[in-house]
């Protein structure tokens, strides 16, 4: 029997800032009824996998750390297989140093291999200022994700991008991304469900991160509108998703089961 699994965008896929987005809940009980893997995707660096399963079950989700996969993750998994015991300068918040002290990387203030940008709302310009001197000095410098910015509840934040941007201007180097749409981030996702590329379906808000990630991954896509963009926004990109729904709730079962003829009956 074919396979299949979902990889699920958090941010106006399941929540929008602090509310749940209608028919979320119900579709993770669908998924858990029928046995299908999942794993929540997130570009958010700030969290652990415990703190976002602790916002998950705040909003009436239930899941578990192991079905949480952020870019904190990929990227400390990333920098463990590039240099093993490696270090790092952090420009981010606990969940992307607890993620790097995982995987056997040191957190240092000089001397570093790799700096590391995550998005956060506590940094300084002396972080920044140090992150330069560092990149100088032959530190590779490494972003979990390029996110312009975040949408809150009280409106736009500067987003990881924006601060790698910073950097990038300052050094002349271009920072090597990690989190959706990076090939890197998509994979490592897919894989730890051990599913296949034809498996993976990838449900998103986002054109630039879940749809592009998933497309040039080859896994089918969902385009949900209950987050940044709307359907006239979809002339812009020359690749489309697979399906343009209201909300990840609208997800019809011929979709899912395409691939799972047993299941579909
Ligand atoms: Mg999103």
């Amino acid at each position: 029997m074919a396979r299949v699994g979902f990889l699920l965008d958090m941010d106006g896929v399941i929540y929008r800032g602090s509310r749940l987005v209608p028919g979320a809940s119900d579709f993770i009980t669908r998924l858990r009824k029928h046995g299908i893997p999942f794993r929540f995707l997130t570009n958010n660096s700030q969290r652990a996998r415990r703190d976002v399963a602790l916002k998950l079950h705040r909003l009436g989700i239930e899941a578990s750390e192991s079905e949480i996969f952020t870019c904190a993750m990929a990227t400390a998994r990333f920098l463990a297989s590039q240099k093993a015991n490696g270090t790092a300068y952090v420009v981010g918040e606990h969940g992307l140093a607890a993620a790097l002290h995982r995987n056997g990387l040191t957190v240092v203030d000089d001397d570093a291999d790799f700096v590391v940008i995550g998005e956060g709302r506590t940094m300084t310009f002396e972080m920044i200022e140090r992150g330069v001197r560092l990149v100088e000095k032959g530190a590779r410098l490494i972003a979990t994700n390029i996110d312009p910015s975040c949408p809150t509840d009280q409106g736009t934040r500067p987003g990881c991008g924006a601060i790698v941007a910073m950097i990038e201007r300052a050094t002349g180097v271009q920072a090597f991304s990690v989190g959706k749409p990076s090939p890197i981030m998509m994979r490592a996702a897919r894989k730890e469900m051990g599913l296949r590329t034809d498996e993976t379906i990838m449900v998103g808000d986002t054109m630039e991160t879940d749809i592009l990630g998933a497309v040039q991954m080859g896994y089918r896509s969902v385009l949900v509108l209950s987050g940044g963009t709307k359907r006239q926004d979809l002339k812009n990109f020359a690749y489309q998703p697979d399906i343009i729904i209201d909300h990840v709730g609208k997800i019809p079962d011929e979709f899912i089961f395409e691939n799972m003829p047993a299941l579909a009956q």
